[in-house]
This record gives structure tokens, sequence and C-alpha cells, in this order.
């Protein structure tokens, strides 16, 4: 079938709108069609290398929309359905097998190996230009600038009829990334303190499950006021401007010594420094930011041994299905506004998105296909 998508065609090369030509769906895949996308930091590192995904290739990971057909063998979707494609996983490892598809020993593969994970035609990309040269799909499963996205049937996350689905696509990744690392990693106990290094979509949705959980001091530290501002509005206690003040310096002010949780979004390597050093005994920092491909950073070592942890977090660990049903629940209730980070673009406007989200006017965008 035909689709209109955003192809990258070599690497750093800009998002080209494209008429492509989808595979139909085969044992154990699902074809959506795909309402909204969410605009991921991600994809603009893959874009310029930081992940391996080969070009020419079709970018974006925060796919909702509706079934439209299935393959042979899927019983959990159907066509009709509503659905967040979350996260591809093998399935089969020992990771998978836990319950923890994010650290899928597959990943590498699942995410940016360019083509299917499993089935008949593992390995093969569903995409070509009318000349039957093949694009690369598949990207976190998805590949979700595009009209239409074939998925993995298993990967997909089934959202109730009346959730607004054009807001969801985010909680495939960027807006679970953050939520999850506190629900799922962290699990603040009641009274403790909890920093975060950058507030963007990311930070900004662990602020707001952060004020759902027991924690009482909730530090939000970022270099935009604006952004701080927000912080506030979602639940943070207290703020720090890193231009105004020692940020280290000031949550442990704050926190009459150091803090029990610090959660570093930025992928900043000096702000990884500063987040670990926020916390002490016992107390625990995520890195969730993503840094350059290569990266590497440095930790006091004598602090470190006195039982801190430093851990990384994907994708807000947990599964998919668990993590994006209850947050378009607690949206639903109010307790969990993401919504108000998004902002909406036709698919046609990719470049304006990204340069809204570079300047940092615009913390989610997310694009509208026409169908
Ligand atoms: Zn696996
Ligand atoms: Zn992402």
């Amino acid at each position: 079938m035909k689709v209109t998508a955003a192809v990258v065609d070599e690497l750093h090369e800009p998002f080209r709108i494209e008429e492509l030509d989808l595979d139909e769906p085969g044992p154990g895949e699902a074809l959506v069609k795909i309402v909204a996308s969410g605009i991921c930091h991600t994809d603009e590192i893959t874009r310029h290398g930081d992940l391996p995904m080969p070009f020419p290739g079709v970018l974006g990971h925060e796919g909702a929309g509706e079934v439209v057909a299935v393959g042979d063998g899927v019983t959990r979707v159907r066509p009709g359905d509503h659905v967040v494609i979350g996260w591809p996983s093998c399935g089969a490892c020992r990771n998978c097998r836990d319950g923890e598809p994010r650290y899928c020993a597959r990943l590498g593969e699942a995410l940016c190996g360019g083509g299917r994970l499993l089935g008949p035609r593992a390995g093969q990309t569903a995409l070509r230009r009318p000349g039957g040269s093949p694009v690369h799909s598949h990207f976190f499963g998805q590949s979700s600038f595009s009209t239409y996205s074939l998925t993995w049937a298993d990967a997909l996350v089934v959202v109730p009829r009346d959730a607004p689905l054009d807001l969801l696509g985010p909680l495939a990744c960027g807006i679970s990334t953050g939520a999850g690392a506190v629900f799922n990693t962290l699990k603040p106990g009641p009274g403790s303190s909890l920093v975060v290094y950058g507030v963007g979509a990311v930070g900004l949705a662990a602020v707001m499950a952060a004020r759902l959980s027991p924690a009482t001091t909730i530090i939000a530290v970022d270099r935009h006021p604006a952004r701080l501002t927000l912080a506030e509005e979602f639940g943070a206690t207290h703020t720090v401007h890193v231009s105004e003040a020692d940020p280290v310096a000031e949550v442990h002010r704050i926190c009459g010594g150091p803090a029990d949780y610090a959660m570093e979004c930025t992928g900043v390597i000096p702000v990884v420094r500063q987040a670990a050093d926020s916390v002490g005994m016992l107390g625990t920092c995520v890195l969730i930011g993503g840094a350059p491909a290569g990266a590497e950073f440095g930790l006091d070592h004598l602090s470190t041994l006195w039982g801190k942890r430093v851990v990384g977090t994907l994708g807000g660990s947990g599964r998919s299905e668990t993590l994006i049903g209850t947050l378009v629940e607690l949206h639903r209730q109010g307790r969990f506004p993401f919504d108000r980070l998004v902002r909406f673009y036709d698919l046609t406007d990719i470049d304006t998105a990204l340069q809204d989200s570079r300047q940092g006017d615009v913390l989610k965008p997310v694009l509208r296909m026409s169908h």
C-alpha cells in the first residue's frame, strides 16, 4: 500500500516527505493507521548517527493510531482497536521473560536494526521507494513518521476508545521514560527528596509522577526560567536556575544535606556529575538523558562507595502495557496533565516542529497525519 512518510536519505540529511510502498501485514504483524506521532530527542540524535539506524530510513517512535489490518495468528489486537505502539522486544530472552522487556537482549536490533525483529520476514524492511529500492523501517519497531506503520502486534498497547488518541503517542517513549523512572526505578518513599536535572518533556513527566508519590521535596533544576515555572505548576516544591546558583550546593541547602534521589534528564556530561553529587549515602542517581555515542563520565570514588547507586534506565523500565495504561488513566483523572507539553504540527511541518523544539519554544511536538 502507499504511505506518506518523512524519509531521512543519509546521515545528517533533512527529513523529506515522500510517497513509499509499505508491505501488508504478515504473520504476527499489524498495520496501524497513524493518527499522530510525537517527536523525541532520540529521533534527532539518530538522524545524526548516535544510534546505528541504517539510512535511507523512516524514524519516529511515538506513534498512536488505529489498527486497520492484522496478519495471520494475531489475536491480541483487531481492526478498529485504538493503540499506542510500545517498544518491541523478542519475548524470548532472559530479561523479556523476567518481565523487563525494555532490557531485551536484542534491544539494539529491535530499536534500530532497520527492519523486522521477528516473524518469517525477520531482518527485512517493510518500506520501498516506488522504483523498488528499500527504505529502512521498524525504527523502535514502528517508524511512525508516516501515515501507516507496520508493527509487531504484540508491541501494541490497546487504549480506551474515548482517550484522546492524537495525544497518546508520547506515552510510548518520552513521557513514559520520565514517569516510569519514578514509578518503576526510584519508587520514592514517604518524606523523601528528589531532584530532577533538566525539565524538558521527560523531566516534567518525572516531576508530575513525583507529585503522585509520597516524596515531599521535589526540586527542578534547569537553565530555562519558563520550564522552571512549568515545573512548579506540575508539582516541584523548589526550583533552581543553574546560572543563579551552584545546583549541587542548592540541593544540599534545600534538603539540609544530600537528596535521596537524583534524576539526570539532560544527557550533558557535566550535569551527570552534578546529579551524582546531589545524592549521598544510600542515595540513588538515575541516568535518563541520552548523551552522544561514546560519551564517558566520572564519579567521586569515595562518596560513591558509601552505598550510593548510579543506575541507568531505559524507557521508564517495566512493561509498556502497564505503564502506558496507567498514564492514560491518570491523565483522564486530571492527575497527569502531560497534554500541556504538547503542540501539534502537520507531518509536512516536521522541520518547523524540530526548530521550535530545539529553540525550547515547545516541549513535546506531535505530528498529526492527514488521511
Ligand atoms: Zn528479549
Ligand atoms: Zn524516545
